[in-house]
């Protein structure tokens, strides 16, 4: 099942569901930032619940998702786009504890802390931002207490990733099932108890189930219509253009003294790994150039 993500409205409009299917993403992220299995299970949650909040938001917004805790892994940056990118890294990607009733113990290796959720708008205007406490620091039960507390729409999250002997993705994705207001409470508890009953996502994956699947095994008998379907993966905003613009605001010295030492200025995108290297003769190209300019403004 190729990586896709898909949107549902019940037909009385009171329900909507997004669900994902992440395995490559997650396995993406895990081999661009060699994490382990912990770590792995971690980020591709975070991932995987970063992409399913963007699915809900404005068209024109990216939603980032950070998670610091006080354990060994110490926290999460994540960021989605609504058009089904994700990209981020694990603080400590090496990090590796005990499992905990046979799972990956995402808890433990974040510890206690706090969520941070940001919509920042891609065109300007105010960035919305919230903080919430995390609650077990197993990444979906934490969205889905930031939605009921900061949010107030009642919702239930699940979000999987499965890993297997090798440290690879076998698994993974996820999905976000929200009342609209009006939805009649005795409807939304039976929904709870139907989505608390589910197998875990990462099993419905790993068996098979393409998003608009998942989302009509928990609605069962709610009659819905898939609104959207669309494919995610990871993808960084990173270029060699904005390299060359950060090494230009280390400033005209910090550049001479490179291009004196005669060595490529190297940067490493936090995001997604990727390794960039500017060259001395760049590096000199930028400095004249930059020299050139700052002549041309006293003048
Ligand atoms: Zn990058």
């Amino acid at each position: 099942m190729a990586d896709r993500l898909a949107r549902v409205l019940t037909v009385d409009g009171l329900v909507r569901g997004v669900a994902a299917v992440t395995t490559d993403l997650c396995d993406d992220a895990r081999a661009r930032h060699g994490t382990f299995p912990t770590a792995t299970a971690a980020l591709g949650r975070a991932l995987t619940s970063a992409l399913l909040l963007a699915a809900t938001g404005k068209r024109d917004e990216r939603l980032s998702l950070e998670f610091s805790g006080d354990g060994p892994l110490r926290g999460l940056l994540v960021e989605a786009t609504p058009e089904g990118t994700a990209r981020g890294f694990a603080f400590r990607p090496k990090t590796d504890v005990p499992p905990r009733d046979g799972k990956l113990d995402v808890g433990g290796a974040l510890g206690t802390g706090q969520l941070c959720v940001m919509r920042v708008p891609l065109e300007g205007g105010s960035m919305y931002r919230s903080i919430v406490p995390l609650v077990s620091g197993e990444i979906g039960m934490d969205v889905a207490s930031y939605l009921a507390q900061s949010v107030q729409i009642p919702s239930a999250v699940g979000v999987g990733v499965l890993v297997g002997r090798d440290g690879a993705v076998t698994a993974a994705g996820g999905y976000l099932l929200q009342g609209m207001p009006g939805a009649d409470p005795a409807m939304l508890d039976r929904l709870a108890a139907r989505v608390e009953q589910a197998p875990p996502p990462s099993e419905l994956v790993h068996s098979g189930h393409g998003p608009a699947d998942i989302l009509a095994m928990l609605l069962d008998d709610l009659p819905a219509r898939v609104l959207e379907e669309r494919a995610v993966s990871f993808r960084c905003r990173c270029s060699t253009a904005r390299v060359r613009a950060a090494i230009i605001a280390m400033g005209r010295d910090e550049i001479g003294a490179l291009v004196a030492e005669g060595e490529p200025a190297e940067a490493v995108c936090e995001f997604c790994s990727t390794a960039y290297t500017v060259g001395a003769d760049e590096l000199r190209a930028l400095l004249d150039s930059m020299a050139a300019g700052g002549e041309g403004a006293s003048a």
